[in-house]
């Protein structure tokens, strides 16, 4: 399959051989035909797999390149004829930067981004100079409308970026809100991680007889990542982290914490350790984020500490090292956090720094990947009490048998030096280059307790 033969036109093709595209992922060899055909898309794929592409090449095919070869260029002033959703501002800028990467070539395309925690000035003008393509978040949209600054009703393509996490973090009344003022007749796609339930009513109530694409990973992380676990008693977990890094002070690593508040203390203690380190959070300034972003991805900063829903959606691929400072609180987010290690088959680390509270979210975590974590205390580091998981649960079928809590090792290792093949943050063109999964999802793959 190329993206030639997925039918793109010959503007769409010399801006992906600029950007070094050689061929379509999964999701993009699949999603990119139905979008053409105009039908409505339910589509799982997560960041990462190059679904930004998926929506947005056919997109801009349909709308600007097909539109004006059909002698229908925009008359009078432009209006917005294609809308993207996402649930962040970084995921929001990322998107914006994308339409304006792979419609480069593509005559006379207007493409702006409205997000929160900006200035309203500059985004006031740009929608009054007009716009073809809007990617906002759904806060920052809603306040527009109701200054009336923005017009909906000739929008053509509605794209919810993320929609499971878009519900997560409540949007689901603002996104009723902006859906009433959009045309009826238009297409819709919806792209989110999982085809949970939630996903499904959202899907019934604004999608039109949708195609489905499923290229969403089975709660399953790359095998090439080596787990670890390192029990510790949580206030030494900044000591031990110390240590961890100070194996090798160069290698690119995100490191998670639970809460805003935690991650720029331990951002702060990082730094004062002589790591140069950024932390970005729900609460940081979007300038602040998005600046700790590029530091992250231009190697200026070597640590990131993150929060779950700041971390969703960030454009860092193949990182060598994750190391999570606290467990997620949902399993799932474990998944999500590993997914940028180990990627393409490089080789990647997943540390967890697990205090002896977060038995039974350590124990959730083994039951999701079917799999028990290799447990490795760290000499000078034994926490005070044994890690427990509870045994009120049944094991993981794979990996090791046996669940519980795992016996203290006799010898306690050292932790692990950087792995061999360093990977890039950020960079463009490594992929998982397998098939997307068969449309039917099996029950049980949805994200719960949130
Ligand atoms: P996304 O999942 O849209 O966030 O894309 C992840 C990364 O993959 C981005 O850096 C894209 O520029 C890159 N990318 C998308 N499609 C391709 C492709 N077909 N070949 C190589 N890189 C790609």
């Amino acid at each position: 399959m190329s993206f030639e033969t997925l039918g793109l036109s010959a503007s769409l093709l010399r801006a992906l051989t600029d950007l070094g595209y050689a061929t379509p992922t999964p999701i993009q060899s699949q999603a990119i035909p139905v979008v053409l055909s105009g039908r409505d898309l339910l589509a799982t794929a997560q960041t990462g797999t190059g679904k930004t592409a998926a929506f947005a090449l056919p997109i801009l095919q349909r709308q600007f390149v097909n539109a004006a070869s059909d002698g229908e260029p925009a008359r009078g002033p432009r209006k917005v004829r294609v809308l993207v959703l996402t649930p962040t501002r970084e995921l929001a800028a990322q998107v914006h930067e994308s339409f304006r990467d792979y419609g480069r070539h593509v005559r006379g395309v207007v493409t702006t981004t409205i997000y929160g925690g900006v200035g309203m000035g500059p985004q006031l003008d740009a929608l009054r100079r007009g716009v073809d393509v809007l990617v906002a978040t759904p806060g920052r949209l809603i306040d527009h409308i109701q200054r009336r600054s923005v017009d909906l009703s000739k929008v053509e393509v509605l794209v919810l970026d993320e929609g499971d996490r878009m519900l997560d973090m409540g949007f689901l009344p603002a996104i009723r809100t902006i859906l009433e003022k959009l045309p009826k007749s238009r297409q819709t796609l919806l792209f989110s991680a999982t085809f949970d339930d939630p996903i499904r009513a959202l899907a019934a109530q604004f999608m039109r007889d949708p195609g489905e694409v499923d290229c969403a990973p089975r709660n399953t992380v790359a095998n090439t990542v080596t787990h670890r676990v390192h029990p510790v008693d949580s206030d030494r977990k900044r000591d031990l982290l110390l240590e961890i890094l100070a194996v090798d002070s160069r290698r690119q690593t995100l490191v998670f914490g639970r809460t805003k508040h935690g991650c720029d203390r331990l951002a702060k203690q990082l730094e004062a350790a002589g790591h140069r380190c950024a932390a970005i959070h729900g609460n940081k300034s979007q300038n602040a984020r998005l600046k700790a972003l590029r530091d992250f991805k231009d190697g200026r900063i070597t640590i990131l500490v993150a929060t779950d829903i700041a971390a969703r959606g960030l454009d860092i691929e193949a990182l060598p090292c994750v190391i999570n400072h606290d467990l997620p609180m949902v399993a799932e987010d474990y998944v999500h956090r590993i997914g940028r290690t180990g990627r393409a088959g490089s080789t990647g680390l997943a540390l967890s720094l697990v205090s002896p509270d977060e038995g039974g979210l350590l124990r959730q975590i083994q039951r999701l990947l079917k799999q028990e974590l290799e447990m490795v205390p760290i000499a000078g580091f034994a926490p005070s009490r044994p890690i427990r998981m509870g045994n009120d649960a049944p094991m993981p079928q794979r990996g090791r048998a046996g669940a519980g809590q795992q016996p203290p090792r006799k010898h306690a290792r050292r932790p692990h030096p950087a792995p061999s093949r360093h990977a890039h943050a950020g960079g463009k063109g490594e992929h998982d280059t397998g098939r997307c999964n068969g449309t039917q999802r099996t029950p049980g793959s949805a994200r719960s307790g949130r």
